[in-house]
């Protein structure tokens, strides 16, 4: 076993170290301000090939594996939470099942496109009755000639405003239970596909509801219907991973700001960093910080074909968000009254942290996942 990072890793972690602290960190308050999709910042990425990282070098990518990705992630996630949130979206899942499962002519369509940036990717998985309980969704694919006729309401969607392809889970003929469940692309434009809301978060991006109402898609566009469920559901093992690697970015962000204000400030004529309260408290911090590194790179790197095992990718969630929560609210603490301040840096990683627990299967349903595993139970979440 070998805990260092290759050559190739630590070059790339520099790479995209460089672009994040220089050109991202620097804009970050200000994107949040916006409210608009981060756009300077991905085509700053696409250019240093980050957007397109795991896409098969055939499709223009860079053919990169998950770990890549965890690297890259963590260390755009340090510099702008928004910003790793919009490139989630085409360094992940979304990719990754298109990669796998696309037909050929899908796959040559939008790969090559979003590796350069130019289109964005959505994933249509939660529904407003349906959220952890994802194999009970009801928007339902109906066969009509060479075409499927879908309808039905997505909830809670990252980057709808921008995505020109959504990979949707619907179910397939109205077969109930996960068995009828797989996934489609659905592209904008198409009629019946609307974004219907839009929703300001704590992070900082906007959410949106996505409604299908009688869209005509072909036949082409289906992504997986046998065994769907369990497919989609295995490459999201990889959006756990890489979700864990967010919310690590943010405790990493924050501990690095909160190690070097310690020193810096004084309170009873000597540095705050020399009271054993705090120099405990930043022990922690680092004690946490690795051990969740540690999770998230043991799942990455033991990924077969880029998706991870269950259990390893649940574990590293489960602890990175937990992790994540706890940390950047002892380096707020640690700033005493300036870390309220929005004029400080710390706030912004606490909220961003918070999105890890609730986005992408929460930590309770990853510890259902686990049980499961140890008691040799089925789980109801992978449909197994
Ligand atoms: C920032 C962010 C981005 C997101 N982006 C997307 C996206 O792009 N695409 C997409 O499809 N979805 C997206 N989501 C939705 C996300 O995946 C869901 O919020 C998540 O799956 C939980 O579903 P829910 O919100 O409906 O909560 P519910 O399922 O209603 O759960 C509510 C509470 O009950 C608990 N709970 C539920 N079932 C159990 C159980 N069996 N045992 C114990 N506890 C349980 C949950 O842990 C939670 O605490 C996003 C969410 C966030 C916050």
């Amino acid at each position: 076993m070998n805990f260092q990072l290759t050559e190739e890793q630590r070059l790339l972690k520099q790479t995209v170290r460089d672009i994040a602290q220089k050109e991202i960190k620097p804009r970050a308050a200000e994107v949040e301000a916006s409210g608009e999709f981060p756009w300077a910042n991905m085509r700053a990425l696409a250019r240093a090939g980050v957007v397109g990282l795991t896409i098969p070098v055939e499709f223009e990518g860079q053919g990169g594996t998950l770990f890549d990705a965890v690297l890259a992630l963590d260390e755009v996630a340090q510099a702008c939470y928004v910003t790793a949130m919009a490139l989630l979206g085409e360094i992940g899942v979304q990719s990754q099942v298109i990669a796998h499962y696309a037909s050929p002519a899908q796959k040559e369509r939008i790969l090559p496109r979003v590796a350069r940036g130019e289109w964005m990717l959505a994933i249509c998985m939660t529904e407003p009755d349906h959220g952890s309980d994802v194999g009970s969704l009801r928007t339902n694919a109906v066969r009509d000639g060479d075409h499927y006729v879908v309808s039905g309401r997505k909830m809670l969607i990252s980057r709808a405003d921008v995505a020109e392809v959504f990979v949707t889970y619907t179910r397939f003929d109205g077969v109930p239970g996960h068995k009828g469940v797989g996934a489609m692309l659905i592209d904008r434009g198409t009629p019946g596909l609307e974004v219907t809301e839009r929703y300001a978060t704590l992070g900082g991006e906007y959410l949106f509801g996505v409604a299908f109402e009688g869209c005509r898609v072909p036949a082409d566009h289906v992504l997986v219907k046998e065994d769907g469920f369990k497919k989609m559901m295995s490459a999201f093992n990889g959006q756990r991973c890489l979700n864990a690697a967010i919310t690590l970015g943010q405790a990493q962000a924050a501990f690095d700001e909160a190690l070097r204000y310690a020193q810096d400030r004084k309170q009873f004529g000597q540095p705050i960093a020399s009271f054993q309260g705090l120099q405990w408290m930043l022990a922690d911090m680092a004690i946490e910080l690795d051990a969740a590194r540690l999770l998230i790179y043991r799942a990455a790197a033991n990924a077969t074909s880029g998706f991870p095992s269950v259990v390893e990718a649940a574990m590293a969630k489960t602890f990175s968000n937990e992790m994540a929560i706890r940390v950047t609210n002892q380096a707020l603490q640690i700033f005493g009254g300036y870390g309220y301040l929005k004029a400080f840096p710390v706030e912004r990683y606490l909220r961003g942290a918070r999105f890890g627990a609730v986005g992408g299967g929460t930590p309770q349903i990853q510890r259902n996942l686990i049980a499961a595993r140890l008691l040799g139970r089925r789980s109801a979440v992978r449909g197994e």
